[in-house]
């Protein structure tokens, strides 16, 4: 029923646009559900991204090479204008036509429920639902014994072998557990896979075999982008998870000219991936945007480096949702979350109940999903 009458919805909208009434409406029948695509910013504060470049740390003291270049690129007197220089997408495009949460301005906070405050624990608890700090307490490549989201969604009807993970981290085919899960997952400094490789795919081959190894778990993100971009037009994933890291390993340098940088190129990423899955049939008006961190980071200028149990403030974190079954509220008051929250969140993303298969897990981000009246283009909206 919700299925059909959100076909029926978008045929509407379609009409109402102007846009092919054919090509438009076989791409929604063949994906009623809809895609959902996840991408996490490593350990990337909150607050830089809502208060963008912070003035302390525009300073040697914090590893930046080149004070002025980076006061003349991302520091603004007025909050809106600073943050939106760091971020142009998130507080330009997403701001407007989404949600975000996590601003402790507006009695928001968002947590992780994880009291370890690192990676392996955020992936854990944001792909499951929920913090398992009994068996989850290293970034070792232990198997996750917990099933994730992208886990269940494989195994969902329409979403079999359509559910894959590209990240710069080489723990993520523990975190999803690849070998159970069936899970696609490329991650870390290896060659893409397969004897059906797009020429841009054999390119970012060599480029990866001939790029300098920054962190030897970890690849640069400008590679995993491009490989994400490439996957997503070679086999049209349903559900796609893409994992950046730079922001973390600047961080734990204490160069916060490139955490810096590395964010703005983040928020870039994100421009030209909403603007791709624009340009899809399978993927246009029926794609919703996550993002978000595994952890935040310490709070003052010694720490802000650092994130573990005993670091103070590192358990805040945000998230930003944007597509068609989000309503436009922009960045959300009086409403605490965690990110436990997350995996419920992809699934709703898709019309799927993932607490109904995992109890413990935590409920969707509030509001963020309205399942059964998606939110369609009105006739005349801009595109
Ligand atoms: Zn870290």
């Amino acid at each position: 029923m919700r299925q059909s009458l959100f076909a029926v919805l978008c045929l509407l909208a379609t009409w109402g646009t102007g846009h092919p009434a054919t090509a438009q409406t076989t791409a929604v029948d063949s994906r009623p559900g809809g895609n959902v695509i996840y991408v996490t910013w490593d350990g990337f504060r909150w607050q830089e991204f809502f208060g963008g470049a912070q003035e302390p740390y525009l300073a040697k003291d914090a590893g930046v090479a080149d004070v002025e270049a980076l006061r003349t690129r991302f520091w603004r007197e007025e909050l809106a204008e600073r943050r939106t220089a760091l971020l142009p997408f998130v507080w330009n495009v997403i701001a407007r036509e989404g949600q975000i949460f996590g601003d402790p301005e507006r009695n928001a906070p968002a947590r992780t429920a994880n009291r370890l405050k690192f990676s392996y624990p955020g992936y854990n608890e944001m792909f499951t639902g929920f913090a398992d700090d009994e068996r989850i307490t290293s970034n070792d490549k232990t198997p996750n014994p917990n099933v994730t989201v992208l886990e269940f969604l494989n195994r969902r009807p329409g979403f079999e072998g359509r559910v894959a993970a590209i990240a710069t981290w080489d723990v993520f085919p523990a975190i999803i557990n690849r070998e159970r899960s069936g899970v696609y997952v490329h991650a870390g400094i290896t060659p893409i896979p397969g004897d059906d490789l797009t020429p841009g795919e054999q390119l970012l081959n060599q480029l990866i075999a001939d790029t300098v190894v920054l962190w030897p778990g970890n690849q640069i993100d400008s590679l995993t982008m491009q490989t994400a971009l490439e996957y997503l037009q070679r086999k049209r994933p349903r559900v796609l998870f893409i994992g950046m890291g730079e922001t973390d390993e600047w961080g734990h340098a204490r160069r916060y000219d490139r955490y810096l940088h590395a964010a703005h190129r983040c928020d870039e990423f994100l421009r030209r991936l909403w603007t791709l899955l624009q340009s899809l049939p399978e993927y246009r008006d029926n794609t919703t945007l996550v993002i978000g961190p595994d952890h935040g980071r310490g709070g003052t200028i010694r720490d802000w480096t650092d994130h573990n149990a005993k670091v103070e403030g590192a358990e805040f974190v945000w998230s930003a949702v944007l597509g068609p079954r989000t309503p436009p509220l922009g960045v959300r008051a009086e409403v605490e979350t965690t990110l436990s929250q997350i995996a419920s969140t992809l699934a709703a993303a898709v019309g799927e109940d993932f607490p109904a298969a995992s109890p413990k897990s935590a409920p969707a981000l509030p509001g963020a999903i309205v399942t059964g009246t998606p939110t369609v283009p009105k006739p005349g909206d801009p595109k």
